[in-house]
């Protein structure tokens, strides 16, 4: 039994006897890479009221701070760089071990390190889309203007509200994505949840849907989680650290931190 032997042997013997495996990752894999937990003390939403989805569309005053808050995190994500936690998913799926990652961060870490199939149910900050015309922009453009001074950037083309493509504070989930994940969990036959507090809905459902449909649940995070007692299988410990030794013993060398 898996209880039975050290956590990263326990861990190997699950992903390499899985075909079907999701990656479900949560803002502890990017504090790895350096990207600040926006909900913990420092992090943005500690310092700054929420921008919700409704002010934002209404009040120019509003939108004006929320890109105020977006100028101070753009240059984080853009500094970042994936981790042997990001490396191993990407790896895994590339092995046929893993059906896809679905993720809460917003950075796009996960295609960086070469990911095929990433589900960003609460999308990525990476780019930016006007709300009127849908023409899309990457966030240095747009930073690189907030830097210039101005401090409401509109859309080039047509003169319309843009906004990042992540999900706001009111705002729905992208449904496409959250049914896509939603079937991914069903399908899955280990459910890899890795430095996801688990308490954040309905994002936190997914791995309960998981269980419920058969599979095993590993949990690998830095503090405990709801759900650690229904878990197979908990590793409190670093995400890259962790995932590294499991790579190690499956014969596979990650190349260092990209
Ligand atoms: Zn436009």
């Amino acid at each position: 039994m898996a209880d039975q032997l050290a956590p990263v042997a326990a861990l190997r013997q699950l992903i390499a006897r899985s075909s079907r495996i999701v990656g479900f990752t949560g803002a502890g894999i990017s504090t790895e890479s350096g990207i600040a937990d926006f909900r913990s003390p420092g992090g943005v939403w500690s310092r700054h009221e929420p921008v919700y989805y409704q002010d934002f569309l209404s009040d120019p005053a509003e939108r004006r701070r929320y890109w105020q808050i977006r100028r101070e995190s753009i240059p984080g994500f853009l500094a970042a760089r994936p981790n042997a936690g990001h490396l191993a998913l990407a790896r895994l799926e590339r092995m046929g071990h893993l059906l896809g990652v679905v993720t809460q961060n917003i950075d796009e870490l996960h295609q960086r390190a070469g990911s095929r199939r990433v589900l960003e149910i609460h999308g990525t900050a990476m780019k930016v889309r006007c709300l009127d015309c849908d023409k899309r922009y990457r966030c240095e453009e747009v930073h690189a203007r907030l830097e210039a001074g101005d401090a409401e950037p509109r859309c080039a083309g047509c003169g319309g509200i843009l906004k990042s493509m992540t999900v706001s504070f009111g705002e729905p989930l992208p449904s496409d994505v959250w049914m896509q994940s939603a079937q991914l969990a069903r399908q899955c036959d280990v459910f890899l949840a890795l430095g996801s507090s688990l308490v954040v809905q309905p994002a936190a459902s997914l791995p309960e849907t998981a269980l419920r449909g058969g599979a095993r649940l590993v949990i690998v995070n830095r503090d405990p989680t709801p759900l650690d007692s229904a878990a197979d299988l908990v590793i409190h410990a670093p995400i890259g650290e962790t995932m590294q030794a499991v790579m190690r013993e499956m014969g596979v060398v990650l190349p260092a931190d990209s």
